[in-house]
C-alpha cells in the first residue's frame, strides 16, 4: 500500500488547501512548499563480513524560520527522499501548532535495522553522523528518534557529534537516555501527548470518559505507551496490531502482559486474544482508533468501514487526503497527526532546554508542562475550526502554517 501512494504529493496536496484557506502569496506559497536544504548520501560501512556495503541516506531541513530544524531519523527499508521531505514539511507545521521555537527536519537511512548486526548499525549511525556534521548542532538541527532509531542510536549520534566538537553536546540530538541528558518522560511523551488531545476531544464530543473501547494500530513506541496510558486511565484495549499481524479481544487487552509476551515473541501469537485479519483492522468496532505505525493506512477504500466516533493519529501521515471525506461524512472526529503527536517533539524541545541549561526537571514537571502546551493546541485548533468552520485537520495545518508564514514574513529575504 504505501509504494501506491506518494506521501510526499499529498503533503503538498493538503498544503494547497491550506494556502486557500490562508489567502498567502504565489511567491510565499513556492517558498513554503520547497525544502531548505536536502543531503543526499552514500554511507560506507564495513560489514562483519570484512566487506563494504553501500547504504543511502537523507536529511532534509525543510524550513528554518522560527527556530532551528527539528526531526527524527528513520531507519527502515522503504525510506524514499520524498517520504523524508514529506516528514520534514510536517515536522515544521508539527512545531508551529504547539509553538515552540524549531522548524522542520527528518532524516532517514534505506537499511532494515533488524537485518543487521549491533556493531554495523553503530558503524552505520556514526558514520552517517560524520557526513551530517556541518549540518547539524544544538542551534543548526537537532535529530530525534523515529520508526527504527531508538536512545542507544541517539547516543552514538551524540558521542560521535561530541568527539568532532571536543567536548560533550547533549543538545545535538533529543531522545537520549535520561543518564546521558535525556528528559524524564521522553520515552512515553508521543503517546501521552496524544492522550492528552484524546482527552480534550472526549470533553468537546460530550463524550463520558468511561467504558470506552480503542484499536491500537501498531504496537511500538507510540501505540505500545498509548495502549498503557488508556489502559492506566480505565480505558478497555480491544484491539492491537504489528507488523506480525492483528488481535483482538473483546475483553480486553492487558497491554503491560502484551509488551513482556513480545519481549520473545510474535504479538499475533499472543495467547490472550484472538488472531484477526490486519487487513480489516480499521473495521474494529470500538470508541478510539489510533494508528500508530506507518503512513497511507487509512485510506478511501477502508475510511468508509471506520466505526470509531474519535481518529487519533499516533503516527505521521497515516491517513491519504483521499479518505477525508468518507471521515466526515461519518462525523468521526479527528485529531490530525500534527497535533496529536506533537507531544514527542514538545518533551524533545524540554529535553533540548534541559541539556543547553545543564538543569534537569522532574517527570512531573515535565507532563505537566505538557499538558499545558497540548491542552493549549488543542483548543486553538478546535476555536479556530469553529471560527472559520473548517475540519480540525484544515484548521491545525492552516494555523501552523500561518505561523510559519508570518516568522517569514517578519524576517523578510536576506539580502
Ligand atoms: P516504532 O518503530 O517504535 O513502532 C512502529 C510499530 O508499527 C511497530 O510495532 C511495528 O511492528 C508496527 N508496524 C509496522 N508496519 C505495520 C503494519 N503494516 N501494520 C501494523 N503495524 C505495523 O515506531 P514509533 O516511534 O512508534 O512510530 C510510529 C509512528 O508514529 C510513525 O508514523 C512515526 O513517524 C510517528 N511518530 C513517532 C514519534 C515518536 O516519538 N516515536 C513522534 C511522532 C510521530
Amino acid at each position: 500500500m504505501r509504494e501506491e501512494l506518494n506521501v510526499w504529493e499529498m503533503t503538498l496536496s493538503r498544503l494547497d488547501r491550506t494556502m486557500d484557506i490562508l489567502d498567502l502569496t504565489p511567491g510565499v506559497i513556492k517558498y513554503l512548499k520547497e525544502p531548505r536544504r536536502i543531503l543526499e548520501l552514500s554511507i560506507p560501512i564495513k560489514m562483519d563480513n570484512g566487506d563494504i556495503d553501500l547504504f543511502k541516506g537523507y536529511r532534509v531541513q525543510h524550513n528554518t524560520n522560527r527556530g532551528p530544524a527539528k526531526g527524527g531519523i528513520r531507519y527502515h527499508q522503504d525510506v524514499t527522499l520524498d517520504e523524508i521531505k514529506a516528514l520534514a514539511m510536517l515536522m515544521t507545521w508539527k512545531c508551529s501548532l504547539v509553538n515552540i521555537p524549531f522548524g522542520g527536519a527528518k532524516g532517514g537511512i534505506v537499511v532494515d535495522p533488524s537485518k543487521i548486526s549491533i556493531k554495523e548499525l553503530e558503524n552505520l549511525t556514526r558514520r552517517y553522523t560524520y557526513e551530517l556534521l556541518p549540518f547539524i548542532g544544538p542551534e543548526k538541527d537537532i535529530p530525534a528518534p523515529d520508526v527504527g532509531t531508538n536512545a542507544q542510536i541517539m547516543s552514538w549520534i551524540m558521542d560521535t557529534y561530541s568527539v568532532a566538537k571536543g567536548y560533550m553536546v547533549p543538545g545535538v540530538v533529543t531522545g537520549k537516555p535520561i543518564e546521558l541528558g535525556g528528559s524524564q518522560g521522553r520515552t512515553e511523551a508521543t503517546s501521552r501527548g496524544a492522550v492528552y488531545t484524546l482527552l480534550a476531544a472526549l470533553k468537546v464530543c460530550n463524550i463520558s470518559a468511561s467504558n470506552l473501547t480503542v484499536a491500537v494500530q501498531g504496537f511500538g513506541n507510540v501505540g505500545s505507551f498509548a495502549a498503557k496510558i488508556l489502559f492506566d486511565l480505565g480505558f478497555k484495549i480491544i484491539a492491537l496490531s504489528d507488523v506480525t499481524g492483528a488481535i483482538y479481544n473483546k475483553k480486553g487487552i492487558d497491554p503491560y502482559k502484551l509488551s513482556d509476551f513480545i519481549k520473545t515473541n510474535a504479538l499475533v501469537s499472543y495467547p490472550e486474544a484472538e488472531k484477526t485479519d490486519p487487513d480489516k483492522f480499521f473495521e474494529t468496532k470500538c470508541d478510539i482508533l489510533i494508528p500508530a505505525a506507518l503512513e497511507n493506512q487509512i485510506t478511501a477504500n477502508n475510511a468508509p468501514f471506520i466505526k470509531a466516533k474519535i481518529l487519533a493519529e499516533g503516527a505521521n501521515a497515516p491517513t491519504t487526503p483521499d479518505a477525508d471525506p468518507a471521515l466526515k461524512e461519518n462525523n468521526i472526529f479527528v485529531i490530525p497527526d500534527v497535533l496529536c503527536n506533537s507531544g514527542g517533539v514538545t518533551v524533545s524541545y524540554f529535553e533540548w532546554v534541559q541539556g543547553n541549561d545543564a538543569y534537569f526537571w522532574s517527570k512531573r514537571k515535565v507532563n505537566l508542562q505538557l499538558r499545558d502546551i497540548m491542552e493549549k493546541a488543542f483548543y486553538e485548533v478546535y476555536d479556530f475550526s469553529l471560527k472559520r468552520k473548517l475540519d480540525m485537520r484544515d484548521a491545525a495545518l492552516a494555523l501552523a502554517v500561518g505561523r510559519v508564514a508570518e516568522a517569514m514574513r517578519l524576517r523578510g529575504v536576506y539580502p
